[in-house]
């Protein structure tokens, strides 16, 4: 056992301030869950998630949603490690399957520049699904640099970086059950 990496991140952890506790996410889960059941009735929507954030939000999402869908994932990756978003990305992963005609529903951790989400959507977009829509559990608005905005939003968040819940830190913490900040940071 490696001691010294357990208390960098105990130490870490106990730095850290609550900002949403899991019972509220799974509250409004619930309840975005039950909208997109409403919104997609009679249809067979694929939900698509942007790894590796979104991983935590929609193994809890599909569970509330109550259709016949069918999931994929997508991969961004920003430069670097830290906690800055990303102005330049590569794609790390496509979706298996082919989106022409189908239903997708975006699935994201995320909304801050809006440029991760940009570059996702004209990815998607060139697939020529029936239609394209955007869910994201959390968003920071008054960060945006590019219009994007999500059909379906869980929480507005302040302008400081969060983890946990699938959020990151240096590729850590993404198995914290709530989300918490960091600290009024530059997420920049
Ligand atoms: P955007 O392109 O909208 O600026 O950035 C979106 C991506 O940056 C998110 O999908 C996420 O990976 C990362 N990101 C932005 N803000 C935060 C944050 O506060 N915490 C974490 N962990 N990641 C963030
Ligand atoms: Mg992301």
């Amino acid at each position: 056992m490696d001691t010294d990496k357990t208390s960098v991140y105990n130490a870490f952890v106990a730095e850290l301030k609550l900002l949403f506790p899991h019972e509220e996410i799974e509250a409004r889960v619930r309840q975005l869950g039950a909208e997109i059941t409403a919104d997609y009735r009679g249809a067979d929507p694929l939900i698509i998630g942007v790894l590796k954030g979104a991983v935590i939000f929609l193994a809890d999402l599909i569970r509330q949603i109550d259709l016949p869908l069918e999931i994929d994932f997508i991969g961004l990756s920003s430069y670097g490690d830290g906690t800055s978003s990303c102005g330049e990305a590569i794609v790390t992963a496509c979706p298996a399957v082919s989106l022409k005609g189908r239903h997708v529903l975006l699935v994201e951790d995320i909304i801050d520049t809006g440029y991760c989400l940009e570059t996702l959507l004209k990815i998607i977009k060139a697939g020529e699904p029936a239609s394209v829509k955007l869910c994201a559990l959390l968003d920071k608005p008054g960060r945006r640099q590019v219009p994007v905005s999500a059909d379906y939003s869980g929480f507005n968040v302040p302008d400081a970086f969060v983890v946990g819940y699938g959020l990151d830190c240096g590729q850590r913490y993404r198995n914290l059950p709530d989300i918490y900040t960091l600290g009024e940071s530059e997420s920049g």
